[in-house]
């Protein structure tokens, strides 16, 4: 059948609904024009297709927008036309509309197993600002397979796969009863023609039987309602196709067991009559045990509400009967287009956002949580944020919360896959590990087979999953615990210093003994190595132990004077800094992160309120600047290094390089090669493709640190090396 567009607006005439015909025939004017000329692959005139779409549309009562997008719908993807034409001449909303469709029709959709399948649907939902653009979608994919038998039978299979599992659960999904099935009924051909066959010649066998039956029952409960004064619609029908076809051959009934092949409809104005009249039919026929349900107290996902139940009748023949409202009528056909069709008062975007909750909820993803804390923050982060949608290079979906980076993307595909993770690629380019992905990228993951290769602990400030914080964490739980050791100490002497919280060493390791235990760790390298992989949340217990801490001090020294710092008074031990602060014998001596003096730097000391001397170089910024303050100048004090320095001094390297394989091997095998300590080394890649590495190792002076420098620089690819906080 061809559609025309005076059929078209004799529908529109005949509507009950205010369309405005004008623009609906200029709209059908710029797609006779824009398509001129091309054919569908039955012969018939392109326009026709956007007509029918159009058609489909009015009968599902949308509104004027969406019939004039759908007549433009392929307009800017097949003609000369652009969107800013039709912006011009149609206004913003049916352009944005005509784009959404155009750009749903660019994804691609292969052949998916259950979980892509879903991950796919719900994507064509999330792509769709407005859900007008899926049903417009719906209503064009509905025409082709109404069309499908002029296609080459290659693509009427992949069409059908396609429509059966994306389209048909979308238009399930969202309540449109008549598009579901008959997308279902027309796919199910296509991809089982033989099974079809077969259930149409049985019901066709007992056809006016069939009919007579269903004329009869629905004659039989009239009659009784009538006597109670009820007076409602009621409808018979065959229970669709691929209905009877999921139960007799996806279910393996018998064809005569499948008690729903009848269905009979009844329809009423009030939920009260909807019960009782589900105790007059009991009454009336015998019900089959356990085929009752109450979808009217308690509604399907997709907003469905009926009281279903199963009887038999005195020949022993079963059927379903659904009882219903007209409101409930009006939701179970159109489903969310029931919107359009029969509540246009409603038209503002709040009241549709607030139809659409229940689409947003069905999007909820589980996630994996690791304790408590865990499950509260998936709460308040995963569930409450939207989600991005994201393909592998393979054409696989996943999905995502927004504001996902690639390294989440990574391990959402596999730890594996994260744990080894290099680099990545979007959309053919290389990108940040930082970079956030959006909704229709594709993302490639580059992966190292170096067996010493393992995650960042910087990935998990950057991360938004707790899927991938929690399996970074277990990563680094399994693999490092004597690096979790070392970090979860340095981590927790930063934090007391950033606190001011100072102790000498003993008080320090009873008080960290202390809390480790009340947090339940058999050791403090435990507590450490829990702080180190991320188990333990430092800030989240720093409040409690800053209490803990001034209690002590309190009840250590009941005197405090805040402003003045009497180094001399406190009971520091032996210096083991190798530093010598003038004029002050063992006095507690830092150094400063700016700078990170070396033996052999020209250094100065600052003496710091409540945490000892503060150790600089001299050309350090911070000194330069500082020396400006006429208040603090007093507090500038002549250190030096002392004569043997056994110690070990951190010092960060800031190594820059062409980016390779086995570099980052190269680099620890060359510091490793000086017997130095490695307490951290991270590398990122830079935009113009270059590797950024980082690392801070421990040495015992300047001389150390500049044959290094030098050692470094010779490795190949290595393009400068240079001391960090100069
Ligand atoms: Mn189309």
């Amino acid at each position: 059948m061809i559609y025309t567009i005076d059929m078209l607006m004799n529908l529109v005439d005949s509507s009950e609904k205010n369309y405005d015909r004008e623009i609906i025939l200029k709209a059908y004017r710029l797609a006779e024009k824009a398509h001129a000329g091309q054919c569908r692959e039955s012969g018939d005139p392109y326009v026709s297709h956007p007509v029918a779409v159009a058609y489909i549309l009015v009968e599902l009562g949308m509104d004027t927008e969406c019939i004039c997008a759908a007549l433009l719908h392929d307009v800017v993807e097949d003609t000369d036309y652009t969107l800013e034409q039709i912006e011009k001449e149609f206004g913003n909303d049916v352009a944005l509309l005509v784009d959404g469709v155009t750009k749903l029709g660019k994804v691609p959709l292969s052949t998916k197993e259950e979980q892509q399948a879903e991950n796919v649907r719900k994507m064509l939902l999330a792509m769709a600002k407005d859900i007008r653009v899926v049903i417009i979608k719906l209503a064009d994919r509905l025409h082709n397979m109404r069309t499908l038998q002029f296609v080459p039978p290659q693509k009427q299979r992949d069409k059908a796969l396609e429509t059966m599992e994306i389209y048909a659960p979308l238009a399930h999904r969202l309540g449109i009863r008549a598009v579901k099935e008959e997308l279902e009924d027309i796919a199910l051909h296509y991809l089982d023609p033989v099974a079809c066959s077969e259930i149409e010649s049985m019901l066709e066998m007992k056809k006016e039987n069939r009919e007579k039956f269903i004329e009869d029952i629905k004659l039989k409960i009239l009659g009784r309602l009538n006597e109670y004064g009820i007076h409602p619609h009621i409808e018979g029908r065959v229970k669709s196709l691929y209905g009877i076809y999921r139960k007799v051959y996806m279910a393996g009934r018998a064809f005569e067991e499948v008690y729903d092949i009848y269905a009979v409809r009844v329809i009423v104005d009030t939920v009260i009559e909807c019960y009782n009249i589900l105790g007059i039919i009991h009454d009336m026929f015998q019900p089959i045990p356990n085929r009752f349900k109450d979808y009217i107290s308690t509604p399907k996902p997709n907003m469905y509400q009926s009281l279903h139940t199963t009887v038999i009748d005195k020949e022993g023949i079963p059927f379903e009967i659904q009882i219903r409202t007209w409101d409930m009528h009006y939701t179970a056909e159109y489903g969310i287009a029931a919107h359009w069709k029969y509540k246009a008062g409603i038209q503002g975007k709040d009241k549709l956002e607030e139809r659409l909750a229940w689409i947003r909820q069905l999007l909820e993803a589980g996630q994996e949580a690791e304790d408590v804390e865990d499950i509260v923050r998936t709460i308040k982060t995963d569930i409450g944020s939207e989600e991005v949608f994201v393909f592998t290079p393979k054409g696989d979906v996943k999905s995502l919360p927004v504001g996902s980076t690639v390294i989440d993307f990574a391990y959402a595909i596999h730890s594996a896959v994260g744990n080894r993770m290099v680099g990545a690629k979007v959309d053919g380019r290389i990108v940040s590990l930082d970079t956030k992905v959006e909704t229709g990228q594709i993302v490639e993951i580059l992966t190292t087979n170096s067996p010493n290769h393992g995650p960042n602990r910087d990935w998990l400030k950057i991360v938004k999953t707790n899927e991938a914080r929690s399996k970074i964490r277990s990563w680094f739980k399994k693999e490092r615990r004597d690096e979790n050791i070392v970090e979860g100490r340095a981590e927790l002497e930063r934090e007391f210093k950033r606190n001011y919280m100072t102790m000498d060493e003993q008080t320090a390791k009873t008080f960290i003994e202390d809390v480790a235990k009340r947090q339940h760790f058999d050791s403090v390298d435990d507590f450490f190595a829990a702080i180190g992989y991320g188990g333990i949340i430092l800030s989240r217990i720093m409040p409690r132990l800053k209490d803990e801490y001034t209690k002590m001090v309190k009840a250590q020294d009941a005197v405090v004077e805040p402003e003045v710092v009497s180094l001399q008074s406190q009971k520091y031990n032996k210096n083991t800094s190798g530093v010598t602060v003038e004029g002050i014998d063992n006095c507690l001596v830092k150094f400063s992160q700016c700078c990170n003096p070396l033996p052999g730097d020209d250094i100065i000391g600052f003496i710091t309120r409540g945490h000892g001397v503060s150790v600089h170089k001299r050309d350090c910024v911070n000194v330069i600047n500082g020396m400006k303050d006429e208040s603090q100048r007093g507090r500038w004090i002549n250190v030096h290094w002392d004569e043997a320095t056994p110690v070990s001094y951190r010092s960060t390297l800031d190594i820059v390089a062409q980016d390779r394989n086995a570099l980052l091997a190269d680099i620890s095998i060359a510091l490793a090669n000086f017997r130095v300590p490695i307490h951290e080394l991270n590398a990122r890649e830079l935009k113009n493709g270059n590797a950024d590495i980082v690392a801070t190792i421990g040495i015992n002076g300047i001389d150390q640190l500049n044959s290094i420098i030098q050692k470094v620089e010779k490795i190949p690819g290595v393009i400068s090396v240079e001391r960090s906080g100069k």
